[in-house]
């Protein structure tokens, strides 16, 4: 693998520092205690480029590889956590599967808006009683005529109270011999779809997380994405690119924490001298740092197996689970060299933190990534 740049990742990657920069970082604080960020975040990130990297321009994409979607998405966590969120999910987890999954029907009707930022996407798989356990999961989607009726809940759906269309996942046959479970794109506004954003989050509170519930919803079988029976390898094939998109955004954390670990470290003097001359704060930082890098390099590495059109499943498991936990450990090390200043939020380290947190959770917690690896190498599901 190549590490230098080329030119285009370069541009790419400084498009989103500048953005960061000028449209994230100065509100940061205040979308975090408003539990909201500005939506007109998604439109300027539609602008930008940022919702249709990786996406053909035939449908308003706008091209890119995959190592500069990471950089980019690297440098939206480096900024909010809860904005790359939004790019994660309605770019990586919907836009980037219709593009791969949906009909030229679908692409036409959906992909110009997701990626201009004038529609948001969001991904309905876990419910209330089935999170890790997804393949198993209760909400159905019954034939009527020429249209399907679906009933059931969806919990934990992030940019769900925004969203215009949610990619939801349904069972469509219970028969023994079943075709199991089937991936439909639901326009929000369908009569029996209801909402409720959930509050109280540790972390990620600028983002629209919501509890979706589906009563009678009515939709034409053509609203059907992939062939009946294929929504779990479609949901599979989402999340396992999906997790790289994590893992980078996880990067994005580390970097933030390093940066205001060191830049804090040199300015806070202790015992007469700067706190980075001690040589256990140089200790905090130095774990960090190696973090970081290890962090990045696994990241990198599905990107580029992405592009050249490998096998990157394990690997993007290894990265996801690796950044996610390196991610918390680099906040918590930051804390520390922030001393009680990190614990209140004028200063950055406690909210990278909580943000970093969720990372281990979700799209997989850390134990199922273990799963994923575990198979891999040993033949054996141990789920
Ligand atoms: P459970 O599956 O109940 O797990 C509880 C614990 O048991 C965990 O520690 C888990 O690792 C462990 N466990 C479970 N099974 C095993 C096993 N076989 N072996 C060992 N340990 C096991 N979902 C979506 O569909 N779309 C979204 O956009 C989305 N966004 C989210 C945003 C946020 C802020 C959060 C918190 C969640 C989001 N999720 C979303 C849901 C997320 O993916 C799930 O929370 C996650 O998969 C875990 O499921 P669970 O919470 O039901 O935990």
């Amino acid at each position: 693998m190549n590490l230098e740049l080329s030119e285009e990742q370069s541009a790419v990657r400084q498009l989103a520092k500048d953005f960061v920069a000028r449209e994230i970082a100065p509100h940061v604080i205040e979308w975090d205690r408003a539990e909201s960020v500005d939506r007109s975040i998604v439109k300027k990130l539609g602008e930008v480029g940022f919702l249709g990297l990786t996406v053909d321009e035939e449908y308003g994409g706008s091209g890119g590889d995959h190592l500069a979607y990471c950089l980019v998405t690297e440098e939206l966590g480096r900024g909010d956590s809860s904005v790359r969120g939004i790019v994660s999910v309605s770019l990586g987890l919907v836009a980037k599967t219709i593009a791969y999954w949906g009909s030229e029907e679908q692409k036409r009707q959906w992909l110009p808006g997701l990626t201009s930022g004038e529609l948001v996407g969001c991904f309905g798989l876990t419910e209330p009683g089935t999170g890790s356990d997804a393949g198993n999961l209760s909400t159905k989607a019954v034939r009527d005529g020429g249209d399907y009726v679906i009933n059931g809940s969806k919990m934990f759906i992030t940019n769900g109270t925004w969203a215009d269309v949610v990619l939801l996942f349904a069972r469509t046959n219970d028969a023994p011999g079943h075709k199991g479970v089937s991936a439909f794109l639901v326009p929000t506004d369908t009569p029996g779809l209801s909402r409720r954003t959930i509050h109280g989050k540790l972390g990620l509170r600028g983002q629209a997380t919501a509890e979706l519930a589906l009563e009678d919803v009515r939709v034409p079988a053509s609203a059907m994405m992939a062939p009946e029976g294929k929504g779990f390898s479609v949901a599979m094939s989402a999340l396992a690119k999906g997790r790289m998109s994590v893992a980078a955004g996880c990067v994005g954390i580390a970097q933030a924490a390093l940066d205001a670990a060191v830049t804090y470290a040199t300015e806070r003097e202790q015992f007469g001298k700067a706190i980075a001359g001690h040589q256990l704060v140089q200790e905090l930082i130095s774990d960090i740092a190696v973090d970081v890098d290890a962090a990045r390099l696994l990241t990198w590495r599905v990107a580029d197996l992405i592009d050249r059109g490998q096998p990157f499943t394990t690997e993007s498991s290894k990265a996801k689970l690796f950044a996610s936990e390196a991610a918390v450990r680099a906040a918590n090390n930051a804390l520390q060299v922030f001393g009680g200043y990190g614990y209140i939020d004028e200063y950055p380290a406690g909210k990278l933190l909580r943000d970093a947190r969720v990372m281990t959770l979700y799209e997989g917690t850390s134990q199922i990534q273990k799963l994923v690896i575990g198979r891999a190498l040993t033949g054996v599901s141990a789920f």
